[in-house]
């Protein structure tokens, strides 16, 4: 079992994404004009850009988003095995190792942040990002 992070293909990226957003948006209330509105503004950046991109990998949403991924190892697709948090900042650092040792040897750490505050029963919970009461930053990785 190595003790160091792999240096692989892994940390790098080849996809190509812009993220556009748009603050005071009038976005329609009702949910059938919502969606006719967001495939308009879809197709309009579509139509306004100068490459070839389908509408269909243009994607417009209403409200704050988070990112996540899986539990699963970059390298093989096994599980991942968390452990031995350590709390930082705004969230937490786990060391993550494959459990599919001795044949992938994946080592790394499992970033984790705050993304939002839910409040009320389980059944009910409320978010504050949802419900507008705390506003997400966005930072590129
Ligand atoms: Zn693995």
């Amino acid at each position: 079992m190595g003790d160091s992070t792999d240096s692989d293909s892994t940390e790098t990226t080849t996809e190509e994404r812009v993220t556009i957003t748009l603050t005071d948006y009038p976005v329609p209330v009702a949910e059938d004009d919502r969606e006719t509105g967001l495939e308009a503004l879809e197709d309009a950046i579509s139509q306004l850009l100068d490459v070839n991109i389908a509408p269909a990998d243009i994607t417009a949403r209403v409200g704050h988003h988070y990112v996540q991924i899986g539990d699963d190892c970059p390298r093989c697709g096994g599980t991942l095995e968390l452990r031995e948090y350590t709390y930082c900042d705004n969230g937490a650092v786990a060391e993550a190792n494959c459990a599919h040792a001795p044949d992938c040897e994946w080592r790394g750490r499992a970033i984790y942040r705050m993304i939002d505050l839910e409040s009320g029963p389980v059944t009910d919970v409320e978010s504050t990002v949802a419900n507008g009461d705390m506003t997400p930053s966005y930072y590129s990785y």
